[in-house]
């Protein structure tokens, strides 16, 4: 397994220097502020404007170099090295300003393009995807197809030089603020599923395309149903060949993966001081699951550094991201019953701060266990791709798409 590469040679410093410059002019320190503060939108306009702010900040990073350091001048990168794009991730979490959204869906589909897209489109659409110009949401899910994506029923005919797409695709986050999407589209309904899947980029704004908000138990609307009705998009946005699409939307999967895995909401302290106002701090079992939290906290932040590293050269990374997500999502169950424990029964029905940093740290697990792949998908991956266990048995895989019961 490859070391992580945790060691900063003395040239590194101007640039951590130079970095740590930029963010103190131009960035909020994250101060005292309030540690208990949670990050969700119940009304649609303080939701958007989050969005938005988010996508401004993505623009202010861009121009000054901090979007894409490592990746190529020519598609909008900085020509970088690798340790300046991680020197410049440590910085940032010590500020309050975030890219958010639009961040998640550059770390996503980013490295899929720079790998699977063409010359033309590289050039296209990757300096506007760095700046935030273009925002993208993913247009995956169906009301049949979660898990198995790959059974996926949004069908596009060929007309001429364009696709025309009819189908329903659900649970896509941000779609209802987002200028483009990835969508994917059924192109050969005989072939079997894997094998007739297009990976096209479509505008938001086409005709036949609905956006519908879906209103969630706390009232946010985090994501939405998309009606696609003789959508007519140009083939020239296709990525990748015709019916190759499963390819590209496997290394979008290990990239969001990745992302979620690696994504550091610090908490231990508020752990800690859950602890300490409960006066359970020296209570044995409450410090053993503090230490296995933050032990487990602290190896998922290596193997994500791994992860990224391998992301940022381009390489295939050392673990399957599975496993990093996977760990992230028990790390949060950890820390969610760790904060109600130590809240206790009042901590239930309680409305201070900590009480509901503490309900939001325990429900969350359930969003994070279920977007981009869920805990148990993710163990079949890792079972079969990297521990070489048979495969689960699949009786609709060399079956013509059309053929398999719906
Ligand atoms: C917060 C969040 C954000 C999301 N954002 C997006 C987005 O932006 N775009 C998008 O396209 N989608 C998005 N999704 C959808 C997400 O990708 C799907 O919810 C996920 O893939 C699961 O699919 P499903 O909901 O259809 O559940 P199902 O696939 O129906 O699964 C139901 C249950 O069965 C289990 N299961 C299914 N198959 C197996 C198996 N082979 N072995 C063992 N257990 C199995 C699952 O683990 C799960 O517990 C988002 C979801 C969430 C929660």
């Amino acid at each position: 397994m490859t070391s992580v590469d945790l060691s900063e040679p003395a040239e590194q410093d101007a640039y951590r220097a130079e970095v740590r410059a930029w963010y103190d002019a131009n960035a909020t320190l994250n101060g005292p502020g309030n540690p208990w503060a949670i990050a969700s939108h119940t009304e649609g306009d303080s939701a958007r404007q989050f969005f938005n702010s988010n996508r401004e900040w993505q623009t202010r990073l861009f121009d000054a170099g901090f979007m894409g350091i490592a990746w190529p001048e020519e598609y909008g990168g900085g020509g970088g090295e690798g340790w300046m794009a991680r020197i410049e991730r440590e910085i940032s979490r010590d500020y309050s300003e975030l890219t958010g959204f639009p961040g998640a869906t550059t770390a996503m589909l980013g490295p899929a393009l720079l790998r699977h897209a063409s010359e033309d489109q590289k050039r296209e659409y990757l300096p506007k995807l760095l700046s935030a110009e273009l925002t993208f949401c993913q247009l995956f899910s169906e009301p049949g197809a979660g898990s198995d994506l790959a059974s996926l029923a949004t069908r596009a005919e060929i007309d001429g030089d364009e696709f025309v797409v009819t189908g329903q695709k659900v649970w896509n986050s941000a779609a209802q603020y987002c200028d483009w999407g990835f969508l994917l589209v059924r192109t050969d309904p005989d072939a079997p599923k894997h094998r007739g899947i297009t990976f096209v980029l479509v505008d938001m704004s086409s005709p036949g395309i609905e956006v519908r908000p879906l209103v969630q138990m706390n009232r946010s609307a985090h994501f939405n149903e998309v009606f696609l009705s003789e959508v007519r998009i140009p083939m020239a946005n296709m990525i990748g060949e015709l019916n190759q699409g499963w390819a590209i939307t496997r290394t979008v999967l290990a990239n969001e993966a990745a992302f979620i895995g690696g994504v550091k909401v610090p908490c231990a302290d508020n752990l800690i001081e859950l602890a300490r106002r409960h006066d359970r701090l020296t209570d044995p079992i409450v410090r053993q699951n503090l230490v296995q939290f933050l032990i487990r906290d602290r190896v998922t932040t290596w193997m994500g550094e791994q992860v990224q590293q391998a992301i940022r050269r381009g390489e295939m990374p050392p673990m399957d991201p599975g496993l990093l997500k996977l760990m992230a999502t028990q790390n949060k169950v950890l820390s969610g019953n760790l904060a109600m424990e130590l809240s206790g029964p009042a901590g239930l029905v309680n409305e201070s701060e900590p009480a509901r940093w503490s309900h939001h740290e325990l429900m969350i697990r359930f969003a994070i266990s279920i977007g981009g792949g869920t805990s148990e998908v993710l163990r079949n991956n890792i079972g079969e791709r990297s521990l070489g266990l048979p495969r689960e048995p699949g009786y609709d895989k060399n079956q013509p798409w059309r053929d398999i019961p719906r």
